[in-house]
């Protein structure tokens, strides 16, 4: 893709001032850049995905509202712009404690931020409910915080720490292309890898463990069998059209834990292969090997 001047203007105004307290910037998106997509869509001038990248659709957008409002259509969100985003744009993540029923900026980057750090909750839309608090206490549990589910300086620090990676490497359970990567997915985030693959492929534990869970999952996984690595890690595989093993079990790299099929909330066949470390998502492809 061309850069065009606008990408780099707002790119840079991003990076300055009040966009300071915010997280640092994660390999595919940044927390403050998924705010402004959220802002963006609030205001109904923008329905791409809050993936905190800024491309054309971004620039378009803010450009877009800047004429609406009356203000010059340069892309950049200066002060200006800013102040015509209105309440919803006030606060930068950081500058309040968050709670529940809370709205705005802020509660977008936390919840973008959280995704990012393993804990998803649903829809990123800048509302504080039920989902982002349950997310926000497995956080807090997961960083030794107090599990209050309101942020405060502790939180906001646990959030620019590096992302949690898997610490052992993997086998891959099948052979195929990732169709569908860990990170945001439209307005929501992936927390695992989709490998498309044809109904009844076998399927093979990542790597050696136990068995900890092999049967339907009602939340969405369908069929699905869940492996214990050892050091918090364990290894998911959902979706799947027959389970081959039983909770207990032990298993080695490649052992068939099922096939692959389409159980659960799933349009076509695929893999979803997710990995979790003490409970937070991770990308696995890292590890992967
Ligand atoms: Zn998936």
């Amino acid at each position: 893709m061309m850069h065009r001047p606008g990408h780099i203007k707002l790119a840079a105004a991003l990076a300055v001032g009040a966009f300071l307290a915010a997280p640092p910037a994660h390999a595919t998106g940044r927390p403050a850049v998924a705010a402004l997509q959220v802002t963006l869509r609030h205001h109904h001038v923008y329905r791409g995905p809050v993936d905190g990248v800024v491309g054309v659709r971004t620039t378009t957008a803010v450009m877009r509202f800047q004429r609406r409002h009356g203000l010059t259509a340069d892309g950049v969100v200066g002060p200006k712009t800013r102040r015509a985003f209105g309440r919803f744009a006030r606060h930068v993540l950081g500058s309040r404690p968050l709670t529940p029923g809370l709205a705005g900026w802020d509660v977008a980057e936390l919840q973008f931020a959280l995704a990012w750090h393993g804990f998803p909750s649903g829809a990123i839309d800048g509302g504080f409910g039920r989902h982002t608090e349950r997310a926000l206490i497995k956080f807090q549990r997961w960083a030794h915080l107090t599990p209050d589910g309101v942020t405060g300086p502790g939180t906001f620090r646990a959030l620019r720490t590096p992302l949690p990676r898997c610490p052992i490497a993997l086998a891959w359970p099948l052979q195929a292309t990732v169709g569908s990567p860990f990170g945001p997915r439209g307005t929501g985030f992936h927390p695992g890898i989709d490998l498309p693959a044809p109904a009844g492929t076998p399927v093979g534990a990542a790597a050696p463990g136990r068995v900890v869970f092999a049967a339907y999952d009602p939340s969405g996984y369908g069929k699905l069998v869940e492996v214990a690595h050892g050091d918090g890690v364990i290894s998911m595989y959902a979706h799947l059209s027959a389970l081959s093993v039983h909770v207990g079990q032990s298993v080695g790299t490649g052992r068939r834990v099922g096939r692959v099929g389409s159980t659960g909330e799933a349009t076509g066949p695929h893999l979803h292969f997710e990995v979790r470390l003490r409970g937070a998502a991770v990308d696995p492809v890292p590890a992967l090997h």
